[in-house]
């Protein structure tokens, strides 16, 4: 960095909005997968979204590459610092700034972590319906900008189905103030659209405004095991026709994934006994707690004498509710132990996740011997995660690995990222989802909003299409 520019920023942030040397501490180089080997050589800590403008037409005048850092719980190491680049944090922008109940909005700034806004949302007997197991450290930029999923998708839809409007600033500066909260706005170009989902490549994402709804006054949750995939399939069929808009989580876990959620995971009790092909997860949110509960027995029980379930129990009280989610939740760390091994979070149709296991263990198994393979996930959003290994003492052959499944993916038109991004992780892999002509678009619309590649480089897609990763 230009000894003119660090002082430069010096004079807009003042003492607090800057650190340097032993101040920079590897918080700002470790995300959720690792630390990384550079550290930056500065970190902007700007507290308002003038300041966030001054710092970035600076940069832009340096051609002064930077990386933008929410809480850095992001899986596609999009949030790193590389070589040469500083690091800008949103951590100095962590307020809500308003809620309005007759609308439905809450406005918040972007370095806000998703409980804060969670918990402000709940002071006013309304919920925000995104919800994963980062929600402590995990910024509502970082959300945006990866337009993160989570475990209530089926009811509420992603982060971008929550977004009414947001204020971002460009590569050099300029500040694109599209803060509406109207749910019909159709004057143009959604430009909200171009930062939601693209990891922080197109704008810096200062500020958001994102609906709100009331606070679900019953919650129901079953438990159950089915013998084959048509029956869970048949399951979800029924289940959304019977509950309709207030099923709110259908989860489903393969059995050798559960066999490993009981052994790894501390403190888990099997809710039902092993020995069966798929373990579910159903949950239904709604708003009357005088009819909630039956509707959904009545439900159950009709899948029960339809044959769909094999084994099943109800939740009584909020401890079992939290047991049951607890084994859900218990898959990240069960898949987490696999290590060394590699993973994968994609979407495909239904209709494909019959064969996966057998497909992908056959392929996995004919180039790489004896291999491992764990599945589970949010089942009716058409999102699985996968866990793969090769039972090897020498290192895993990840690039065969991943080769093998997102080549799978490629083939049966699936996605080779359901809701965590690309970042620089999946990069080399994002022809196997999206069409020369898409990339071919993405970059154009890349080289158009940042013409100096100063925001987040490399993570998405290559600058040029000379780059042998990807072209
Ligand atoms: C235990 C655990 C569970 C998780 N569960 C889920 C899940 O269920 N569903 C899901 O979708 N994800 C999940 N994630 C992934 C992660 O939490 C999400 O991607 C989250 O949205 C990232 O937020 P963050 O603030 O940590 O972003 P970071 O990691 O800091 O950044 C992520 C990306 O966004 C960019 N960025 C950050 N802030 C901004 C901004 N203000 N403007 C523009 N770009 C920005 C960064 O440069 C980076 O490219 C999980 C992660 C963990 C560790």
């Amino acid at each position: 960095m230009k000894p003119d520019l660090l002082q430069e920023l010096h004079g807009i942030l003042g003492d607090k909005g800057i650190l340097t040397g032993a101040d920079v501490h590897e918080g700002y180089y470790t995300d959720a997968r690792g630390t990384g080997d550079v550290k930056p050589q500065a970190v902007l800590r700007p507290a308002s979204t003038e300041e966030m403008s001054q710092v970035l037409a600076a940069c832009h005048a340096a051609f002064q590459p930077v990386v933008l850092q929410g809480g850095l719980t992001g899986l596609v190491v999009g949030a790193r610092p590389q070589e040469g680049e500083i690091a800008i944090s949103l951590e100095r922008m962590n307020r809500v700034e308003s809620i309005d109940t007759d609308a439905g909005t809450i406005t918040v700034q972007a370095g806000t972590p998703l409980q804060v806004v969670q918990e402000a949302a709940d002071a006013h007997d309304m919920v925000y319906p995104l919800d994963l197991g980062a929600r402590g450290s995990a910024s509502i930029g970082g959300n945006l900008s990866t337009n993160a999923g989570g475990n209530r998708v089926i009811r509420y839809g992603m982060t971008r189905d929550l977004t009414l409007g947001l204020e971002a600033v460009l590569a050099d500066g300029t500040v694109v103030n599209s803060l509406n909260g109207y749910i019909k706005n159709n004057t143009g170009y959604d430009l909200k659209q171009l930062f939601i989902g693209s990891e922080g490549t197109l704008g810096l994402i200062t500020r958001a405004t994102l609906r709100l709804y009331p606070k679900p006054k019953t919650q129901v949750v079953a438990f159950c095991a089915a013998d084959s995939f048509d029956a869970v399939r048949e399951l979800m069929a029924h289940m959304r026709a019977g509950l309709g808009a207030d099923l709110s989580a259908f989860e489903v876990i393969w059995s050798k994934t559960y066999d490993v959620i009981l052994s790894d995971v501390p403190g888990i009790r099997a809710p039902v006994p092993t020995g069966h092909a798929f373990y579910i997860l159903i949950e239904m949110m709604g708003s009357d707690p005088i009819s909630d509960k039956g509707k959904f027995e009545a439900c159950l029980a009709q899948a029960l004498e339809g044959g769909m379930i094999a084994d099943a129990v109800l939740s009584r009280s909020n401890a079992e509710i939290d047991a049951f989610w607890d084994v859900r939740d218990g898959m990240a760390h069960a898949m987490g132990n696999q290590r060394p091994a590699t993973g994968f979070d994609i979407s495909l149709s239904v209709a494909d996740m019959e064969n996966i296991e057998e497909e992908l263990l056959t392929r996995l198994q004919a180039a790489l011997g004896p291999s491992r393979l764990f599945i589970g996930g949010h089942l009716a959003d058409g999102n699985l995660h996968l866990v793969a290994k090769a039972i090897t003492d020498g290192p895993q052959p990840s690039d065969a690995i991943q080769d093998i499944v997102y080549g799978w993916v490629g083939e049966v038109g699936g996605s080779i990222s359901a809701e965590h991004g690309i970042g620089t992780l999946k990069r080399a892999h994002l022809g196997q989802s999206r069409s020369p002509a898409e990339i071919a678009l993405m970059r154009t619309l890349k080289h158009a909003m940042d013409p100096r590649n100063i925001l987040n480089p490399g993570r998405v897609i290559a600058w040029s299409t000379n780059d042998p990763d990807q072209t």
